[in-house]
């Protein structure tokens, strides 16, 4: 089916004339993100290039638009879509870049197992569990500890963790270094199953462990949004400082139009990071249905 055909079957409202938000060659609905049952039209869908666009919240993918849209799962709105309108969105998305590492990497040093052990966490775990690797003495980001961004088993993209005082804590890879937009993607996906816990970054996800996911900070995107969606559990966990509960409540906000629960969890400890093993052995015993960080995912996921 065409973009419109799904409109029309799914009952979905829109308009392609008579509207200043109409233009030719556009279809305009409600944006499901921003205006739901709004009548303002912002989300338009360009028939000829097979893209969408909203008038106050950007882009969107033309798969994503129908799910929001209609509630259908993503698979089912792949389905109806058909192979012509998926091709076009697939060419209208980046194409897959370069992984590029940082110079300098190694095996955690002294330095770096200090640091990772003075947080409470145990090196030899990260490295087996996370791929976390070092970097020593370097022109830029020395003194970090790499993390590795995974999906669907490979390394696409990483972000690094100063051990010092470096104000910068968290750099992360540029888009020329980088085979997928770590922004697009969510920190320890692969080894979650039908629910996870949503954090803000690397450090958050040792501490829960497997069945955890990081955002790479407060401000989520829209592919992190909607990578989010499509698990029927969701509970979101961000640091308790101001703007952090304001970013994870608009998120809560976003995640109502989908099908699945979105709860909130609030901890005694100031982030996930710092959550201490009473908490993380609560949260892990509520929400994935296991107690332990075991390793169970690590082997499902096809790593050491
Ligand atoms: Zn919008």
């Amino acid at each position: 089916m065409t973009f419109i055909d799904v409109l029309n079957e799914y009952h979905i409202p829109y308009i392609t004339s008579g509207h200043h938000h109409a233009r030719p060659g556009w279809v305009q609905l409600d944006c499901p993100w921003c205006g739901a049952g709004s009548q303002k039209y912002h989300l338009g869908y360009n028939i000829a290039h097979g893209y969408a666009n909203c008038w106050r919240c950007g882009p969107h993918g033309v798969v994503d638009t129908i799910v929001a849209a209609t509630g259908l799962t993503y698979g089912a709105a792949r389905a109806a879509l058909g192979p012509l309108t998926l091709d076009r969105d697939r060419r209208a998305t980046r194409p897959p870049g370069r992984l590029t590492v940082p110079t300098g990497l190694g095996p955690l040093t002294r330095a770096h197992r200090d640091y990772l052990s003075g947080r409470g966490f145990d090196p030899a775990e990260l490295e087996r569990l996370w791929g976390l690797r070092g970097i020593g003495v370097a022109a830029r980001l020395g003194w970090r500890v790499w993390v590795p961004v995974h999906y669907r088993g490979a390394i696409v993209s990483w972000t690094t963790r100063a051990i010092g005082s470096n104000p910068a804590r968290y750099i992360s890879a540029g888009p020329a270094e980088e085979a997928l937009p770590h922004k697009d993607l969510l920190y320890g996906e692969d080894y979650a199953r039908h629910a996870i816990i949503v954090c803000e970054g690397p450090a958050d996800v040792w501490r829960i462990g497997p069945g955890a996911v990081a955002t790479f900070g407060t401000g989520v995107s829209t592919a992190q949004m909607l990578k989010i969606s499509r698990y029927p559990t969701r509970v979101l966990c961000f640091d308790m400082e101001r703007e952090a509960q304001r970013q994870q409540w608009k998120l809560q906000q976003d995640l109502r139009v989908f099908p699945g629960r979105t709860a909130i969890v609030k901890l005694e400890s100031a982030d996930p990071g710092c959550a201490t093993d009473e908490e993380v052995a609560e949260l892990r015993r509520a929400w994935l249905g296991s107690e332990g960080v075991s390793s169970d995912a690590a082997m499902a996921a096809g790593r050491p």
